[in-house]
């Protein structure tokens, strides 16, 4: 990795075909592997990562967001795309795209099934997503037979999928709830088939399901947060390299003299002589305020260097008192060596929501 001039973001392609390939090996031969890019691929680059896994043969990808997957057709992505959260508003450029959407209400369908109606599709694919305790977005166990009702006969839409949810994959002293869930999908789906006279493919594992349920892999498994290096374990988290690496440099360094102030606020006040190093990167670029005030901290040369005082929008602050280091010395914020979930960690959350905060003003590079 080439040092950094400018916060920079390092996206590591050779990771996401080491960690696509330790997910196929948890997976029996035929089941099928849809990744999910949605968020940028997770706050990395949609694009590059999309075109990636493409090369990688990947089944599928999914996104939540109409606009999302248009972005990946502009971009000349060929495979199947999955949008699991589409909105009504976008169902004319969904189809234009030739995205596949997610059903998951009974006026999601049937909104739906009017534009098919209006633009003459036959055979549309669609995915019926049913809600078995995760409670956010699904149909019910028992509108199988509305559902049925308003797709039979007509010939505008194919169930191509049906697939639920777990609400608490990573949990396990939540086996017992997944267990329920697992099994009210089998059942759903075998009432679908029974009633539709043909088996739509059925999927309902995430990256911490894949890992903890196997026997649950069905035809297809949605893997997002794996692929970019994490798996909500820190077994797991052994074996997956982290796709992305956020870098900053030391803008410049300051002497605070005991009882002086630090930053907005004057949240940090110094009980002695430090030596402070400020860097370019601030809420506006993903670090949120959560992070300040002595939670997280950074490595510089190998050390933890804490962010002290409040999080600014372009810049923090952190201790470098201990430090052997200089302006322009390079920052690692999280990524290789040290891991994004950790440093999520340090303010009480997850790799997902930093991951998906660095916002598109941090440059991006990407190694093949
Ligand atoms: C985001 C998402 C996934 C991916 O979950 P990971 O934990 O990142 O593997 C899978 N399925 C659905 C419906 C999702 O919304």
């Amino acid at each position: 990795m080439d040092k950094v001039g400018e916060t920079t973001l390092h996206i590591d392609l050779n990771a996401l075909e080491h960690n696509y390939m330790f997910l196929k090996s948890k997976l029996k031969g035929d089941t099928k592997f849809l990744a999910v890019v949605k968020a940028f691929a997770y706050g990395s680059d949609m694009v590059v990562i999309a075109q990636k896994l493409e090369s990688l043969e990947v089944d599928y990808l999914a996104v939540a967001y109409v606009k999302e997957g248009v972005l990946l057709r502009e971009a000349g992505i060929k495979l199947p795309i999955l949008v699991l959260h589409p909105q009504p508003t976008n169902f004319g450029e969904l189809i234009d795209h030739s995205l596949e959407p997610s059903l998951y209400s009974p006026k999601i369908l049937t909104l739906f099934l009017e534009v098919a109606a209006d633009k003459k599709l036959k055979e549309y694919p669609v995915h019926i997503k049913f809600n078995t305790g995760l409670n956010r977005l699904g149909f019910w166990e028992n509108d199988v037979d509305y559902i049925l009702k308003h797709l039979q006969e007509r010939n505008e839409l194919k169930i191509l999928s049906v697939f639920s949810h777990l609400a608490a994959s990573e949990d396990s002293k939540e086996k017992e709830f997944s267990n329920v869930q697992i099994n009210i999908f089998k059942k759903i789906c075998e009432d679908i088939s029974q009633k539709l006279g043909s088996v739509p493919f059925r999927h309902m594992l995430n990256t911490s399901g894949i890992i903890n349920y196997p026997e649950a892999q069905f035809e297809m498994v949605r893997s997002g947060i794996g692929l970019y290096g994490y798996g909500n374990d820190a077994q797991i988290d052994a074996e997956l390299k982290p796709v992305a690496t956020l870098k900053t440099i030391i803008s410049q360094m300051h002497k605070i003299e005991p009882h002086e102030s630090v930053g907005y606020n004057r949240a940090y006040k110094s009980d002695r002589y430090r030596i402070t190093a400020t860097l370019p990167l601030g809420h506006a670029d993903g670090i949120g305020r959560q992070y300040g005030n002595g939670k997280a901290h950074v490595y510089i040369n190998g050390k933890k260097a804490p962010i002290i005082g409040n999080v600014c929008m372009d810049m923090i602050m952190v201790d470098v008192t201990e430090i052997d280091c200089k302006e322009g010395d390079e920052v690692i914020v999280f990524g290789e060596n040290y891991s994004a979930e950790d440093f999520a960690a340090s303010a009480n959350t997850i790799s997902y929501e930093i991951l998906t905060a660095i916002s598109s003003r941090v440059k991006r590079v990407v190694t093949q």
